[in-house]
C-alpha cells in the first residue's frame, strides 16, 4: 500500500532560521517557499535523496501549527508517505475503522492529493498520505 516515506514534517517558529541551517550547514537546496493558506502555514521542502523534509511556520495565530508548537514546541509534526492511489487508500482505511481527518483527497503544498489520519489511529503521530505523480 505504502510506496516510501515521501516526507517528514517539522513545525518551526521561523522558516528562515530552519532554511538557514539546512542550505547553509548542510548544504541542501530548498523548494521555493509556499504559502498554504488552506492550511494557515507556509511551507519549505528540502530533498534528501528520495524523500522530503517539510518545514511549517503557522501564517496565523489560529493556525495548527502555530497551536501544535504553543503545547508541544517545536519539533516532528507529522509523516507523509506515498500510495498509489489515494481515494482508494482512504476507502480501504475507512473500512477497517480507521479514524480520518479527510475522508476525502485535498490540494496540499505543490497542488498534491494529500489527506490526514488522525493520531488517535496511528500511536500518536499524524500521518498524512501522497499520491505518487502520475
Ligand atoms: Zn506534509
Amino acid at each position: 500500500m505504502l510506496n516510501k516515506i515521501d516526507h517528514i514534517g517539522i513545525a518551526v517558529k521561523s522558516l528562515e532560521k530552519a532554511k538557514e541551517f539546512y542550505e547553509k550547514s548542510l548544504g541542501l537546496t530548498p523548494s521555493p517557499v509556499e504559502p498554504v493558506p488552506s492550511q494557515m502555514v507556509t511551507t519549505v521542502f528540502f530533498k534528501i535523496g528520495d524523500s522530503k523534509i517539510e518545514f511549517l511556520e503557522g501564517s496565523s495565530p489560529e493556525s495548527p501549527i502555530t497551536k501544535f508548537i504553543e503545547k508541544k514546541g517545536e519539533g516532528i509534526h507529522h509523516i507523509c508517505y506515498e500510495v498509489d492511489d489515494l481515494e482508494e487508500t482512504l476507502s480501504e482505511l475507512q473500512k477497517s475503522g480507521i479514524q480520518l481527518i479527510d475522508k476525502s483527497p485535498r490540494v496540499g503544498a505543490h497542488g498534491k492529493k494529500i489527506a490526514f489520519i488522525h493520531p488517535k489511529s496511528t500511536n500518536g503521530i499524524l500521518t498524512e498520505l501522497t499520491e505518487k505523480d502520475k
